[in-house]
């Protein structure tokens, strides 16, 4: 394949990219990079960013693939963070669209990782390829680890490029963040999350002779009822509450005559900027301690939640947006994880991308008209943070 070429003018004069991005988008769904799998997808980025004049670096650390391409010197420096890595299939057989072959059907074009967030990253290299002249750097972060552990991404590139001064002004996130049209809605921040596991143990026995046994599952609903009416806060102008969410709550028992030996539930919280993960954990390691009895409490923290602050460079993303979509997005933090907890410790983060509603799902699939819009998005935020020199 082939994404090089020079820009040029249609007969409106309207500038075009030499790459399309959605030629670029359907190679990216062609490769199957269920995480950990990169499965050819960053080769194909580094192909059409060489073109462009890129050079790009690979950190590949226990089978993680992870790209860093950069263009340009000094500052400004803008960073567009994305991941090539996809979340499984979940039921092969629901999908009417082959899931990595790229389909373009009634306008749409459909395949795993079409939202989150191939698309995303084909319309920045398309946009880049349009804006080929400008003062500083340009760079991309993109990572095949982060629908999974996040363990080998972006988390582990981050401090080797701070150690050799390679840390942006802004970083543009690529993750899908639009409610019902494309650029209606920017995300500056995100809720911070923890999961984790509960066991109760006790002793099985005869239900007709309780009295030789320890029914674990009342102290489980102990634990559980106290942690679900506990009122963490009332949230903050751009975070909702802080929430507690059971998952799933295992006996396993098939008899009904038999008092189960344990009883186990899995749960999650996510944090708004009035929590941190480090009270949140002690808070529940007090509650399941008084009232769980025997019991083992496994806790997992993927971050505190996050706010960016700059908001002149919030306002620049804004602006941006509204030349091509006519109006302001609006600001919010909701949605799940992403890298930009990350990224956050180093540089102001804005995340603008798809539209949120198929990410994930079976038939995932966005509009071309979606992508095309996406990258004049793409195209006004690169000429806005150049032109303005934004550092
Ligand atoms: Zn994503």
């Amino acid at each position: 394949m082939s994404y090089c070429g020079d820009a040029i003018d249609d007969a409106r004069g309207k500038h075009l990219s030499p790459i399309d991005p959605i030629k670029l988008s359907q190679d990216l769904i062609r490769c199957p990079s269920i995480t950990p799998q990169n499965a050819g997808a960053l080769e194909v980025l580094e192909h059409a960013l060489t073109s462009l004049g890129f050079a790009c670096e690979r950190f590949d650390f226990e089978g993680i693939c992870n790209l860093y391409a950069k263009k340009g010197s000094g500052s400004p420096h803008l960073c567009f963070a994305g991941h090539t890595d996809v979340v499984p299939l979940g039921d092969a057989a629901l999908w009417t669209h082959p899931p990595f072959q790229g389909d373009i059907h009634d306008g749409q074009l459909w395949g795993r990782g079409a939202a989150d967030m191939k698309c995303a990253i084909a319309a920045f290299v398309s946009a880049l390829a349009q804006h080929t002249i400008f003062q500083g750097t340009v760079s991309l972060l993109i990572t095949g680890d982060e629908e999974g552990e996040a363990l080998h991404g972006t988390q582990r590139v981050l401090p080797l490029l701070a150690g050799r001064g390679d840390i942006p002004d802004l970083c543009l996130i690529g993750e899908p963040t639009c409610d019902l049209k494309i650029g209606d809605t920017l995300k500056i921040g995100r809720r911070g999350s923890i999961t984790g596991k509960l066991t109760c143990y006790g002793k099985q026995g005869h239900i007709a002779y309780p009295q030789n046994t320890d029914n674990p599952i009342p102290r489980m609903i102990a634990c559980l009822k106290t942690l679900y009416s506990h009122s963490f806060d009332k949230g903050t102008d751009l975070f909702e509450p802080t929430r507690f969410e059971v998952t799933s709550v295992d006996v396993g028992n098939t008899a009904s005559n038999i008092i189960p030996h344990k009883i186990e539930a899995r749960f999650g919280i996510r944090l708004n900027t009035l929590q941190k993960t480090e009270e949140i954990c002690q808070l529940l390691r007090t509650i399941c301690s008084n009232e769980g009895g025997d019991h083992d409490l496994t806790l997992t923290t993927h971050g505190n939640a996050f706010l960016t602050e700059d908001r002149e460079k919030v306002s620049l993303i804004q602006k941006a947006v509204q030349t091509v979509t006519g109006s302001l997005p609006a600001l919010n933090t909701t949605g799940g994880t992403t890298d930009g907890r990350f990224i956050n410790a180093y540089c102001p983060v804005v995340e603008c991308g798809m539209t949120e509603e198929t990410m994930h799902q079976v038939d995932e699939h966005v509009s071309l008209e979606d992508i095309r819009k996406l990258t004049d998005i793409y195209a006004a935020i690169l000429k806005n943070f150049f032109d303005k020199g934004h550092a």
